[in-house]
């Protein structure tokens, strides 16, 4: 028998997780474990919590709650350069369901605004109060305690953020890959850059080489190179039903090329 648990606040719904226990957010992933019967768990927590909906200007920043659909972020003006990663989701019923906190627990190859999140230095804070960056989060993810309740992200400037979501089916598909990538500029050169890949790993996952190749550089054919020669290091692309290993890694530079160059992103 399941049983279904309403509380009203993310910390009194963390406090009644168990072995046996899911938390629910919109339900996208949950609902369709429960559809297949999963034996995992016989205990659903859930919460009603306002706060977990709320977005926030912090300074240079913005919080996220986690409880934000992807409906939501297209609709709010102030995360309006997340909108066509959150477009990118899904279709219009999953995208209604679908929130930024389950995303950052979605398993492979799901994660699209995961991978946006890492790219925009995102930070997470969790029902305890502590705060974790996401990069750490996800590394995490299958052992932390306590739940997500909202994350902050840099507010890109212009076009310094750019996302691309690769799929074999449009506009609806899963990800082959998904690339985010924050591209802050000094004097015209990138400074600080954020490479983060979805699907080419067990997590989304930085391209820390590729990063460190770009610091410096000018955001151009001649200036992207050097982070090109080096744009699957550190990666761990699966071989599964939408694309083997090898093709994931042949096609990633070019796919980032595109990207970092604005060839070719979703908005
Ligand atoms: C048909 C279909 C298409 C999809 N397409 C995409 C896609 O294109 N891109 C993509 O990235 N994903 C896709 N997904 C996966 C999924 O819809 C999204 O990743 C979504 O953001 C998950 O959020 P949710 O609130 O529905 O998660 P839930 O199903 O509620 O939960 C998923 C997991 O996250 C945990 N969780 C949820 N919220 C929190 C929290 N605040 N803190 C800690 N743990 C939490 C849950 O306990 C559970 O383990 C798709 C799913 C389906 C069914």
């Amino acid at each position: 028998m399941l049983t279904v648990e309403t509380y009203q606040t993310i910390q009194q719904a963390a406090g009644a997780l168990h072995g046996r226990s899911r938390y629910l957010g919109g339900g996208t992933l949950v609902m369709r474990a429960v559809n297949y019967a999963d034996q995992d768990f016989d205990h659903l927590v859930r919460t009603r919590d306002p706060n977990l909906r709320a977005i926030q200007i912090e300074g240079a920043r913005i919080r996220i709650g986690a409880g934000c659909t992807m409906a939501d972020i297209i609709g709010a003006a102030d995360t309006a350069f997340l909108a066509p990663v959150a477009r990118a989701i899904g279709g219009p019923a999953i995208r209604n369901m679908a929130t930024v906190g389950g995303n950052l627990f979605a398993p492979h190859p799901y994660g699209d605004l995961a991978t946006a999140l890492l790219a925009l230095d995102g930070i997470a804070r969790l029902t305890d109060g502590s705060e974790q960056p996401v990069e750490a989060l996800l590394a995490t993810r299958n052992q932390i305690r306590g739940l997500a309740t909202s994350i902050t992200v840099v507010r890109p400037m212009g076009d310094d953020f750019r996302f691309l979501k690769v799929s074999r089916v449009k506009p609806k598909g899963v990800s082959v890959m998904s690339i985010a990538v924050w591209t802050p500029r000094s004097g015209g050169r990138i400074s600080g850059a954020r490479v983060a890949y979805g699907a080419m790993g067990p997590t989304p996952l930085r391209a820390k080489a590729a990063e460190r190749a770009l610091e410096g550089a000018t955001r151009d054919r001649s200036g992207i190179a050097a982070a090109l020669a080096v744009a699957t290091d550190g990666l761990s692309p699966a071989d599964d039903s939408l694309a083997s290993a090898w093709y994931r890694r042949e096609v990633a530079p070019v796919h980032l090329r595109r990207v970092l160059l604005g060839e070719d992103d979703t908005r």
